[in-house]
């Protein structure tokens, strides 16, 4: 039976967990369909389905260093109130899309409000985080060489074109 490896198109099922809390999962959606190996998920996610089958389970945890990364304290950054308009949503946790002079948007969280300062969180919101992850991988395959030129899985469980 064909185990994970570089290349391999790969279907399961997952569940995050962080600090006791469900924060993802599969459950009742489309199972998860990558291409093994080629970065676009968190590093110590991919490196612990390294050699996993189709009908094993695993948990595991992943530390922030090889997940979202550490807290960054220079990614929090003050402002202030009147610099936003009337409309924007400052309860602490809310989402926002910081514009950059280069139109990219950018999504941040508010942080805290003190009078008329904003502190805004441009860390990622697992960032700091320990990951328990749950897997089941469903399948196993090779990826096709047009899988692989486009860089994500067709079929059942993923792109139809
Ligand atoms: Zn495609």
């Amino acid at each position: 039976m064909m185990t994970i490896a570089k290349n391999s198109v790969v279907v399961l099922d997952y569940e995050l967990k962080v600090d006791g809390q469900v924060v993802d999962s599969s459950a009742g959606h489309e199972p998860l369909a990558f291409i093994h190996g080629t970065g676009a998920l968190i590093p110590g996610f991919s490196s612990a389905l390294d050699g996993l089958k189709s009908g094993d389970k695993k948990s595991f945890v992943v530390s922030p260093e090889d997940g979202y990364g550490i807290l960054d304290q220079e990614a929090l950054r003050k402002y202030d109130i009147n610099d936003f308009p009337g409309d924007v949503d400052l309860t602490p946790g809310a989402q926002l899309f910081f514009e950059t002079e280069d139109q990219m948007e950018i999504p941040c969280f508010i942080k805290e409000v003190n009078g008329n300062e904003v502190t805004i969180d441009f860390n990622h919101p697992l960032a700091g985080k320990e990951l328990h992850f749950n897997v089941e991988i469903r399948e196993v395959r090779p990826a096709t060489e047009e899988e692989k030129a486009h860089g994500h899985v067709h079929g059942a469980h993923g792109h139809h074109h």
